[in-house]
């Protein structure tokens, strides 16, 4: 039998046919969303208030917030984004955290500053994930983007299987920011948060510069 059915029309994490590019609505109806998190370090969690790692030791921003736990089809969306350059990927998780993000309570921040990568791996790469979906967010939520603002002066290893306390260490004077966020309520945009060392490194350098309130972001937290 011939399928006429596009690609494009098809999800892209089970194959079944799907009304929206990128997820149907059975995957879309399975995200593995965070419903209760430590305000401080977006670590899940089924009670209020900051766990007990944020009680000892805060890290260096006033809130953290992650939409989704690291699994499926976040975790393929999140990989297909990073190394297959999947734009479709970061269009759809964008389009979920600016549905989320629209949705609360609290200000929208005055700017948003993707996590950059060092020189050398943005061109290996040839695009920022964090940047490709904070460009989501910026049409979506009307809160502009600066991704010249924050660069980062030094390459640093691959962090995987590193401690906290490791990642810090490596991270030590990795970025700087610009003076530009000085008085201002921003917030620190990254695909994935494991420790939270490098959004902790960022929010220290906007910190020197002057930022307010530094909001920490990321599309999917590692427990
Ligand atoms: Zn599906
Ligand atoms: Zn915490």
């Amino acid at each position: 039998m011939v399928d006429n059915f596009p690609s494009s029309r098809r999800c892209l994490y089970c194959g079944a046919r799907s009304q929206t590019p990128g997820l149907c609505e059975g995957c879309a109806a399975s995200l593995p969303w965070i419903t209760q998190a430590c305000p401080g370090c977006a670590q899940p969690q089924n009670f209020d208030g900051p766990c007990s790692s944020c009680l000892k030791k805060p890290l260096p921003f006033d809130t953290a917030w992650a939409a989704f736990q690291l699994d499926p089809p976040v975790h393929q969306a999140i990989h297909d984004l990073k190394y297959h350059a999947g734009f479709l990927q970061a269009n759809f998780l964008g389009q979920l955290l600016a549905q989320k993000l629209g949705r609360r309570a609290q200000p929208l921040p005055e700017l948003i500053i993707p996590v950059p990568l060092h020189r050398t791996r943005l061109i290996r790469r040839g695009y920022n994930q964090a940047l490709e979906l904070a460009r989501i967010l910026q049409n979506t939520l009307d809160v502009r983007v600066d991704p010249g603002i924050a660069k980062r002066i030094r390459n640093t290893p691959d962090q995987i299987g590193q401690s906290r306390a490791q990642r810090q260490r490596n991270l030590r004077g990795a970025f700087t920011v610009d003076k530009r966020v000085a008085g201002k309520h921003i917030a620190l945009l990254d695909d994935v948060m494991t420790t939270g060392a490098t959004l902790a490194e960022l929010a220290r350098a906007a910190r020197r510069a002057g930022a307010t309130r530094i909001e920490a972001w990321a599309v999917a937290r590692v427990p």
